[in-house]
């Protein structure tokens, strides 16, 4: 361990009131809570980490849905479905009518911001596929945001891909730790470790503002993978004035054909702990739970630090629409969007389908400035009212229609900004009303 780590429990406590002014950790302070061991100063640290997360976006918790293009892959990463060497697998690439099929029944379901996923393939390359697709599901859907975790890409295609629409551009490092990297990449691009570091640079240069970043958590020691994303990430600050939009917690799950070593098992307690490091030592960033998790651990990390999350996931191409190709992993929160919005309105939070960040250009150093300046939170909090106000209209029934409604005209009570005119302007048809 380094000599500067500190856990007395006057260092926390002066690591989290520095937190609390959102400002970023530095590598001493994160050393430090990854090493802090006394249980009852780590409830502390998870309920700082709520505080900070509410200082920065208020209760909201933004909404959307992963959308698999295909499950082809040229690389061999032995944790995943997906791989080459499944001989199992049941192949299968959207053609751009059928994505655009998928994104319409969600669409229908009442997301509005989707996340394009894609495995390697020579069938994928470059992004013309990925681009006729963003393009169709724009012009065909009422999906009004689309974001994209893909393979790398050179800073050329990285351009196409920013021209084609995508919000945020995500990828996992999956691990720092280099042995481990080539060992779960045997072949392929993605065994480029170089390559796969560099990506994030390569987007920011392309002109992504929004990146979203990751370790796959479970393949080597998390302790020593988080304090290794957060340091890449405080490089990125220290170059480009702001860091990743989003952080993801991917953790490990049981895949087809995949040959797993659980020997760096994450424990829930454990994933509870690396939601809050990332809160604290980024505080404006976005920390997104995906499905991967079962649904009350999930419910238990939008009380500690987690942002955003998904809901009603598939992890196979054409999931949404029926059954059959071979998923990426196995899903632990079998939820429909309606359910887990209903859930967060009982934890007395704020479940947002907000898209208006992206397309109102608050995004990378100008995002993290109004983030960091409590400057955020009061659109997060009315266009999550907005969009609640159209899901109500549009998607929501029985006894969740009910408990919406009561949360919307509670806040029109609340409201001196002109909230029931906009209300009145979505209850006559008008949509994508935002801040
Ligand atoms: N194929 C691209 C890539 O590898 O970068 C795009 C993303 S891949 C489809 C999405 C992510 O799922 C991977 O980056 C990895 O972190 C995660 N993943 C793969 N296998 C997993 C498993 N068995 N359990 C949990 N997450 C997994
Ligand atoms: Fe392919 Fe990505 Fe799965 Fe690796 S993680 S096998 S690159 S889909």
């Amino acid at each position: 361990m380094n000599k500067h780590i500190n856990t007395d429990p006057s260092f926390i406590r002066e690591i989290l009131a520095k937190s609390l002014e959102l400002r970023v950790l530095d590598m001493t302070e994160v050393s430090s809570l990854l090493a802090l061991e006394d249980k009852a100063l780590w409830d502390e640290v998870f309920d700082t980490a709520r505080k900070v997360k509410e200082k920065v976006y208020r209760k909201r918790i933004v909404l959307f849905a992963p959308l698999y293009l295909s499950n082809e892959c040229s690389n061999d990463c032995l944790y995943c479905g997906f791989r080459k060497g499944n001989k199992d697998a049941v192949r299968k690439t959207l053609s751009v009518d059928e994505a655009v099929q998928e994104a319409k029944l969600l669409a229908g379901r009442g997301y509005k911001r989707l996340l394009l996923v894609t495995s390697e393939h020579a069938k994928l390359a470059g992004i013309d596929y990925i681009g006729q697709v963003a393009n169709a599901i724009y012009k065909n859907t009422d999906i009004r945001i689309l974001h994209a975790n893909t393979a790398p890409m050179s800073v050329e295609d990285f351009r196409k891909l920013k021209s084609a629409g995508i919000g945020v551009y995500q990828c996992f490092q999956e691990t720092y730790h280099i042995p481990t990297y080539r060992h779960m990449h045997p072949i392929g691009a993605k065994s480029d470790y170089a390559w796969r570091l560099g990506v994030i640079d390569r987007a920011i240069e392309a002109g992504f503002e929004d990146v979203g970043m990751g370790v796959l958590l479970g393949l080597y020691d998390w302790r020593w993978e988080a304090a290794a994303l957060i340091s890449h990430c405080r490089r990125l600050i220290n170059k480009y004035g702001f860091g990743p939009h989003t952080l993801s917690v991917p953790r490990l799950q049981p895949a087809q054909g995949s040959w797993i070593n659980w020997k760096h098992k994450v424990s829930d307690n454990d994933l509870k702990k690396i939601v809050a490091i990332y809160r604290l030592a980024l505080p404006y960033v976005g920390v997104v739970v995906s499905t991967r998790e079962p649904a009350q651990l999930r419910d238990e990390l939008l009380s500690t630090g987690a942002s955003q999350i998904s809901a009603g996931s598939k992890t196979s191409p054409s999931g949404y629409l029926h059954d059959g190709d071979t998923e990426q992993f196995e899903i632990g929160d079998a939820r429909s969007l309606e359910e887990v919005i209903d859930k967060i309105v009982s934890l007395g939070l704020v479940p947002s389908l907000c898209t208006a960040c992206y397309r109102e250009g608050r995004s990378g150093g100008r995002f993290r400035e109004l983030a960091e300046k409590e400057g955020i939170k009061n659109f997060c909090h009315e266009n999550a009212m907005l969009s609640l106000k159209e899901y109500l209209e549009d998607c929501a029934s029985g006894e969740v229609k009910k408990k919406l409604k009561k949360v919307l005209d509670e806040e029109i009570a609340k409201s001196s900004n002109g909230l029931a005119e906009k209300f009145k302007l979505i209850e006559s048809g008008e949509r994508d009303i935002h801040i």
